[in-house]
């Protein structure tokens, strides 16, 4: 839960209730976790975020912690579904970072100032702030198997990036 509460404040993720953690628990403006809002949906509630499109901020959506990445709980669903079909069928999928789920747009700007472009787009640009990406770790195995079934749970490959896969159902 200390996690859950520093994901969604956007501070150092220690696990551990430091000086910055324990200000903000008590400041009466940190952002709350929501949990029971979320019940049934896996993974942590960390709580509402802002989602961008094309530059635009298209409105707010509640998000989990899963599998080490922050997801859309909307999206979190369709990314169970389809990882454990794969584990059914011996094949593993993981994420190829923290920040491969859901974006905010201080992750957008840390990943733009890290690599710029084209590797990286300026906040507000990211398909992983609208909620719908998702980025694999591919080995040829997991390469073979979303090629073949990724579709039947509404994932598909929209670019020449091999990792990164959007729901599109
Ligand atoms: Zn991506």
């Amino acid at each position: 839960m200390v996690r859950a509460f520093q994901f969604a404040n956007q501070v150092a993720v220690t696990g551990v209730v430091d000086a910055v953690t324990a200000t903000l628990l008590f400041s009466g403006t940190a952002r709350g976790i929501d949990a029971a809002r979320l019940e049934g949906v896996p993974g942590i509630a960390i709580g509402e975020f802002e989602t961008w499109d094309e530059g635009q901020r298209t409105g707010n959506t509640d998000v989990v912690l899963l599998d080490g990445v922050r997801l859309t709980a909307w999206l979190a669903p369709h990314w169970v579904r389809m990882r454990d079909a794969a584990q059914a069928d011996g094949v593993q999928l993981r994420f190829n970072s923290a920040r491969s789920g859901f974006r905010t747009s201080q992750d957008q700007a840390e990943l733009y100032r890290r690599y710029g472009s084209p590797r990286a787009v300026p906040p507000g640009w990211s398909n992983h702030q609208d909620g719908h990406a998702i980025d694999l770790v591919m080995t040829p195995e997991v390469k073979r198997w979303m090629s073949a079934r990724a579709g039947e749970f509404g994932f598909v490959r929209p670019t020449y990036e091999d990792w990164h896969w959007e729901y599109r159902a």
